[in-house]
Formats: C-alpha cells, structure tokens, sequence
C-alpha cells in the first residue's frame, strides 16, 4: 500500500468507524449469531493475490458487524464496562503508525518518558500516595491487563519472600477476580497454599479472619508471602477495607497487592476517594483505563512503591539488550517491569485522553454514571417485586426479581436475546443476581430507563407476578 493509497483508505476506515458509532442503537448489543456463522462466510483458503481495500472494508459489513457483541453501544450493562473515545482511538493508531518498541529506553525515550510521567500525573489526578511517584523509590508503568500487574506483583512478593515456594501463602478473599487465583497458579504456588478469605455481608474481606488465617498457617511452619485486596469486586464492586488489611499485611510483613480493575478511576472525584483509603499501606496498586476512563483496550495503569523489588525479580539482561543508557542507571527500562519483552506505546492514548478532556472532563463521566447508577438502584428499592441485593457504593447495581433463580435467569435471557439491552449476571451466596454495569461513554438517563422498562415488562408479560 503506497502513502497516498494509506491516506485515502486510512480517512474511509475512519469513516466507517464514525458509522458504525452512528449506527450502533439500531444494532443489537448481544451477537445473534450461531457459532461458526462467522466462519461460514470465509472463504476456505487464504487469497494468493491480493484483494482491494475496498472490497476489504465492504466485508466488514458483510461478515465483521454481525458477530459483534456491541460494547459500545449505550445499551451495554454487561460484565464491565470498556468505554472508549476518540482521543484514545486516534492515540493508539498514532501508536500503530509509529509502530517502536518501548521495551528499553534507548528503543524509544519518548515511549518510556511519556509513559512514566503521564503515570506520576495520575497518582495526583487519583489522590494516590506519594510513594509510587517515580520522584522517589516508587513508580508506574503500563501493562496490558489488570491480570498481568497482579502476576508481576505476585512475582516481586515471591522474591522478596526469598523462601522455599513450597512453604509460600496467598490471601485473596472469596470475591477476587479469578486472574489473581490464576495468577498464582502461573507463579507456582501450590494451590493449597491459596487461601481464599471470608467476606462481611457487603462482599468485603473480613480482617480479623485472614489474622486468624495468618496465625494458622504461621504456626503451621508456612510463610505468608502474598495479599491481593479489591477495591470494586467484580460481582458486586465490594471494596476491601484496606486500612485493616495493610496494617495486618505490614505486620506479618506481606506484599499488599490492590487490585481495583474497574473502579479505580472513580477516584478521579475527590468525594469517591475513600475507596482508597489505607492505600498508604499498599506495596503495589493497578486499576483499569480500559474499563471505565474512555481509553480503548489495552491499558492497565500499575504502580509500586518499591521499584528495584520489581526489576529484582524480573530483570534479565542479555548481550544484545545492554547499551549505555541502561548501564548509567540513569534512564528506566520497562522490559524489567513486565513479563514479555516487547511493548507497545499505551502511554499515546492515555496522553491524549487525560490531555483532551482534562481532570474536570473526566470527573464528568464518572459523576454521571455513578448518579444514573444511584437512580437505577432506587427504581429498584421502590418497586414491590425486585430487591436491592447490596447498596451500590458506585456504578454497579446489584439487584433481583423476588422469586426463583429461573425466573431472574428468564429476564436475563429473554432481554438479551431482544438484542435491545444486554446485562450479566453473577452468583452471590448461592442465588443469581442480575447485574447494571453503568459506566459506558455514551449511556444516558434515556438508556438506563430503557433497560429499566424491558426489564419490569419482560417480569411481568412473562407472568412472574411482578
Ligand atoms: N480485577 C477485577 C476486579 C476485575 O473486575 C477484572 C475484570 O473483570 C479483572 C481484574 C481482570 O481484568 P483484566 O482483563 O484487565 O485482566
């Protein structure tokens, strides 16, 4: 593809990305189709020769739109959120265009400059502590998902640790997201080493039960090495009291790992921050851009307070990789902060996104999908046949038809097979609860209600006595 052809096809793609966008309420936010339509309509064999553009872009029509699961439509509630916006988008194609690699300073100094400036912005536009600032032994980086930070967190524990493995203990709580189990399998802990902690009737860990924990397996010759606490479980956004986690982590000297995926950006808002209160305690930290703060997939913001921990446990350094600015010590090579070697340019995206809206731009989004949120749980709290499951400390409500689990299960289905909204739900002590997850770019008050209605029409033509 010559220049000139990149341009003219790069403007039509951007084009057809802006109609897909005004054109997405008449699409239906869950995929309709059956597994393998998709593949149906490839051809077999590869092409030998090449194939217009055109034809190309026509085919995404044709074959692409209909298997999409629509995540940003306005009538999207599922899982998490993944809002998006046009800053970001335009960040990571400047991204793609460029196409570095950021893997050492010297590979590209901008990519890893930006990189560590833009997250030392954030620890102030988060209320975050000092102590992950690159100013002092701290700082961030980018990683690709929430999944991969609590890895590399796990990692950094386990080396500090600096003990037979098969003495090592984690804590998480019974609602942490199943990547930190996962995560501590990929490290090698045995799995009976993992203890998964009881939570309060908010879903939130409870301090005095992993002391007792700590005390049981301390007395039992085993090491505590490792805490993953949540800031916003998945299920139902349940937040971990930190300050009584960390006081117990540093006592027993524990890594404290925070994990708060999708409602880290809350904190955005001053009257939000005390999600992370006791996050002073915290050796490592990560939340989700891609999740609820308009930057597109993937961007997963992690800090620690101790940056030589981490690059202890990750460093290798080969021949081919060592060069002049990484042996003045002078400059920040992330390929000691992560698990792959190479890494794309995140950091554009962000730039652009924290640049475009600004803090105040920002705090918006946050605010309204956390109001429209509080609006939604007191339609549910005043209507006669559904209940509040937990009071929503934020964007995710949590709530149930009163009657059986198939009854809840055929809201679920009949809604989402509508193609008109699509929400998930989740299981909590054993009964199935329906989810609202209200944090993408574009859902208004009109989106929320809509949902709201689908779902008290569905109850009720479906004769589950609403
Ligand atoms: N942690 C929490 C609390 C989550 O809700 C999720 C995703 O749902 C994750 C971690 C995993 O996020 P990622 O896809 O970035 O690994």
């Amino acid at each position: 593809m010559s220049p000139e052809e990149f341009r003219q096809w790069g403007y039509k793609t951007i084009d057809w990305i802006v109609k897909y966008w005004e054109n997405i309420e008449n699409l239906p936010v869950l995929s309709q189709v059956e597994p393998g339509d998709i593949r149906a309509k490839l051809p077999e064999n590869a092409p030998q020769t090449g194939e217009s553009f055109e034809e190309i872009l026509q085919d995404l029509d044709r074959i692409i739109v209909p298997g999409l699961t629509n995540w940003q439509s306005p009538n999207f509630f599922a899982f998490f959120p993944g809002a998006i916006s046009g800053p970001a988008i335009l960040g990571d194609l400047i991204s793609g265009g460029v196409a570095i690699q950021g893997m050492l300073w010297i590979t590209s100094p901008a990519c890893t400059e930006l990189e560590t400036h833009v997250l030392d912005w954030l620890v102030d536009m988060l209320g975050l502590p000092e102590q992950f600032k690159s100013s002092g032994t701290g700082g961030g980086v980018i990683h690709d998902t929430a999944s991969s930070a609590c890895l590399a967190a796990l990692v950094a524990a386990r080396e500090q640790a600096n003990a037979d493995i098969n003495k090592l203990v984690a804590y998480i709580s019974t609602q942490a997201h199943s990547s930190i189990e996962k995560g501590i399998k990929i490290a090698g802990l045995r799995r009976e080493n993992v203890r998964f902690i009881e939570v309060d009737r908010n879903y939130a860990m409870k301090p005095d039960v992993l002391e007792q924990c700590i005390a049981a397996d301390l007395k039992a010759g085993l090491i505590p090495c490792y805490l993953a606490a949540t800031v916003g479980t998945t299920s139902s956004n349940a937040i971990d009291p930190l300050a009584a986690l960390g006081a117990i982590a540093q006592k027993y000297n524990i890594w404290l790992h925070v994990d708060a995926a999708m409602c880290g950006t809350a904190a955005l808002c001053p009257e939000f921050r005390w999600i992370h209160q006791g996050m002073e305690f915290a050796d490592s930290y990560c939340f989700n851009p891609h999740k609820w703060m308009l930057t597109n997939f993937d961007c997963t913001c992690f800090w620690v307070k101790d940056r030589t921990k981490l690059t202890q446990a990750l460093s290798i350094v080969p021949e081919y990789l060592k060069n002049q600015a990484t042996e003045s010590g002078k400059v920040i090579d992330y390929r000691d902060w992560q698990i792959p070697l190479g890494r794309r340019f995140r950091s554009l995206k962000l730039w652009f996104v924290i640049r475009h809206y600004g803090v105040e731009g920002l705090q918006h989004y946050v605010r309204k999908h956390v109001a429209l949120a509080q609006e939604f749980a007191e339609w549910v709290k005043s209507h006669p046949s559904f209940e509040l499951f937990v009071n929503p400390p934020l964007n995710l409500v949590c709530f149930r038809y009163k009657g059986d689990d198939k009854a809840n299960q055929t809201i679920l289905d009949t809604i989402n097979a509508s193609g008109k909204v699509y929400f998930t739900g989740t299981k909590l002590d054993g009964k199935l609860i329906l989810r609202m997850a209200i944090a993408q770019a574009k859902t208004d008050k009109a989106n929320v209600e809509l949902a709201w209605q689908l779902i008290c029409e569905v109850a009720e033509s479906l004769a589950v006595t609403v």
